[in-house]
């Protein structure tokens, strides 16, 4: 049978999924991943049956910047032992050859694409990070040089140093809001108020400068959150003038939850190596 591998290589974990010719993603699940020397062997556990070597190609997320030109990763804030290698000769030492790399934000948009047919469609996961990546008619839209869509690195004041290397970073900003186990009751609303406030600030930018017909909301934040979703498409609606409301667009969560890199980067696979 023709599968394809999407793999996502996170900041902390990786996630795997198969896609077929036909039919629903399988979602194989996650694993920490600390060092990418371990990628291939972690892989192959997730994949548990399939292997590497048997799929018809191979797509890899990842949490950096990803050149247009070379497919390499310019720049990785949460991983950068991702720059300036070849993600290939980690999976296979040269062996696998329909192997493509891609911004894992990017991925994210590409598992939407189903949903999203004919949308100006804008996919933000709010993590560790915060990617962003579009879909217009259909494709991914990437920038002249594959950095669309930095909405994390945004200046939104504080004084926050961002992995980046700036200060008051939207997602520096926003990593000062996580909730630690320390937290009173007081001081993690007081957080979450924070949190939801910021968000909507970047994300009215966001429909205000794009004007897209949908914003998907995905990443690991919101799967920790209930009503996360109402919550910052509310707040948003308070950043636009009651005159153009019109303009608000549809907010929904991410079909695949935790998995859209993963699936996003085998159906690139797919769409590349058939
Ligand atoms: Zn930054």
């Amino acid at each position: 049978m023709d599968f394809w591998v999407g793999l996502d290589v996170g900041g902390t974990k990786l996630s795997a999924s198969l896609v077929f010719r036909d039919g629903e993603p399988l979602n194989l699940g996650y694993v920490n991943l600390s060092s990418l020397s371990d990628l291939r062997e972690k892989a192959s556990e997730l994949l548990c049956g399939y292997s590497l070597e048997d799929a018809r190609g191979i797509g890899v997320g990842v949490a950096g910047w990803v050149s247009n030109a070379s497919s390499s990763v310019l720049f990785s804030p949460h991983r950068p032992e991702l720059v300036d290698i070849q993600v290939a000769d980690l999976l296979s030492n040269g062996s696998l050859t329909c192997i493509v790399v891609e911004n894992d934000a990017n991925c994210a948009a590409l598992a939407e694409a189903d949903s999203s047919l004919g949308l100006f469609s804008v996919t933000i996961n709010f993590g560790t990070g915060i990617g962003m990546s579009a879909l217009y008619e259909g494709r991914l839209f990437k920038g002249a040089d594959g950095l669309f869509g930095e909405l994390g690195h945004c200046y939104v004041g504080g004084s926050s140093l961002c992995e980046c290397g700036a200060t008051g970073c939207l997602e520096a900003e926003l990593r000062s809001c996580f909730i630690s186990e320390s937290d009173d009751i007081e001081t993690a609303t007081r957080k979450k108020s924070r949190y939801i406030e910021l968000a909507a600030r970047g994300v009215g930018w966001v429909v205000r400068i794009l004007n897209p017909a949908e914003v998907v909301v995905g990443g690991g934040v919101p799967l920790g959150w209930s009503n996360f979703l109402e919550e910052l498409s509310l707040e948003v609606s308070r950043y636009i003038p009651s005159s153009q409301r019109f303009v608000l667009p549809v907010f929904r969560n991410a079909t695949y939850k935790e998995y859209s890199g993963s699936v996003g980067a085998a159906l690139l696979a797919r769409s590349i190596f058939d």
